[in-house]
């Protein structure tokens, strides 16, 4: 007989619906002109790299940027045509590769451009590329005080276009701004230099998520966001926009109700030893899902309250106290990121109880854990 694989009780939830109604809300907050790249990279964040690339696409995005050639390869698999910028540095194999998919490089020294000069015969056309600057992070660039000479050494190559200059910032979603505008004026350094020598490019690129709430006078042509349209603030203290909500949640079903005496202890480690008597509740999900690897830290949401984690939580499982919930049932649904009722659980919550950034709230989900689409991307 032949029986439907039925879905594990424990998922991730992606609500299009509000990805589309926070790409609305970002185009009013945005400058009549202002371009937009959809930053896609490590599957938009766990989002699912072809669901919010087609909705990107939709509201009029320029780019979409990613960082693996695999990302990038997986979208125009999916028939996403749309321009896309390879973030970082390339391998000379990566480069020829870029080229037949049509993917634009960042080229940031004369090797890399005199490579996709020798691409550029055999494929009979201009290679597009962007500059990117190094202005204080010390990551992938040219440092701004020796980049005039590889611009120019760029514009004067038929075979390259040079398409964009872009620079990134180290810290932009903090109330200390000071090393952002030193960052900011050596950018403006260097664009001001390109513009003496009249080299022209057509898109200047600085900011992503925290740049673009807090620091307009960096915006140029285009700005870079990443977790802006998921909903997800960079820092506490960056600006906000209103109406803006989370796109995931994660969810997880009780899968045993059980009751606890003084002196019992739970999970590994022993780290919990019950001091009266309690009831709890386990969770089929643990840290092989990308829940953190906490000890006794955190809650969950069940019946619109919270059920604090006790104990060292497992690989699979993890168990949390339900004694002051009434009413709990065997399959109830318990929400591990995201709103139940009044209640809610943020990825700022669950990168407090991990000691990381949002970001790797949502980027820590694995694969083994299912991805469920709400309110459907249209065809
Ligand atoms: C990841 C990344 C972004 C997007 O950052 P968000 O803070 O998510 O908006 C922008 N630019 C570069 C170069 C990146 O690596």
């Amino acid at each position: 007989m032949d029986v439907t694989k039925p879905p594990r009780p424990a998922w991730v939830e992606i609500d299009i619906a509000k990805l589309r109604r926070n790409f609305e809300l970002f185009a009013a907050d945005r400058p009549a002109g202002l371009q937009f790249m959809s930053v896609v990279k490590d599957d938009a964040y766990g989002h699912g790299i072809v669901q919010v690339s087609r909705v990107a696409q939709q509201f009029g995005c320029a780019f979409l940027g990613v960082v693996t050639v695999d990302e990038a390869d997986e979208l125009r698999r999916s028939g996403i045509s749309a321009p896309i910028l390879l973030l970082g540095e390339r391998t000379d194999d990566e480069l020829d590769f870029a080229c037949t998919k049509n993917l634009t490089c960042c080229v940031n020294d004369l090797r890399v451009a005199e490579k996709l000069a020798q691409l550029s015969v055999k494929y009979a056309r201009p290679i597009p590329v962007h500059v990117e600057i190094d202005t204080g992070m010390s990551r992938y660039g040219v440092r701004w005080s020796e980049a005039l000479p590889l611009l120019q050494a760029l514009a004067d190559m038929p075979e390259l276009l040079l398409e964009g200059v872009m620079s990134h910032f180290a810290m932009s979603d903090e109330l200390d701004k000071s090393f952002a505008m030193t960052q900011l004026q050596r950018f403006n350094e260097v664009l001001n230099q390109i513009q003496e020598e009249r080299i022209s490019v057509k898109y200047r690129h600085m900011c992503n998520t925290g740049g673009y709430l807090d620091l307009p006078m960096a915006y140029f042509d285009m700005v870079r966001v990443g977790t802006l349209p998921l909903g997800v603030y960079p820092s506490r203290v960056c600006r906000r926009i209103a109406g803006l909500q989370p796109v995931m949640s994660v969810k997880a079903r009780i899968s045993t109700i059980r009751p606890l005496e003084v002196g019992d202890v739970v999970g590994y480690g022993m780290h919990y030893t019950a001091q009266t008597p309690r009831r709890i509740a386990v969770l089929p999900i643990g840290y092989g899902d990308g829940f953190p690897r906490v000890r006794n830290t955190g809650h969950v949401l069940i019946r619109g309250k919270g059920a604090p984690i006790v104990g060292g939580n497992a690989m699979d499982a993890m168990m949390v106290d339900i004694t002051d919930i009434p009413g709990v049932g065997l399959w109830d649904e318990a929400v591990l990121l995201g709103q139940q009722g009044e209640m809610e659980i943020t990825a700022r919550d669950l990168a407090d109880w991990r000691g990381s950034v949002t970001y790797e709230s949502m980027i820590c989900w694995r694969s083994r854990l299912p991805r469920k689409y709400l309110n459907g991307e249209p065809a």
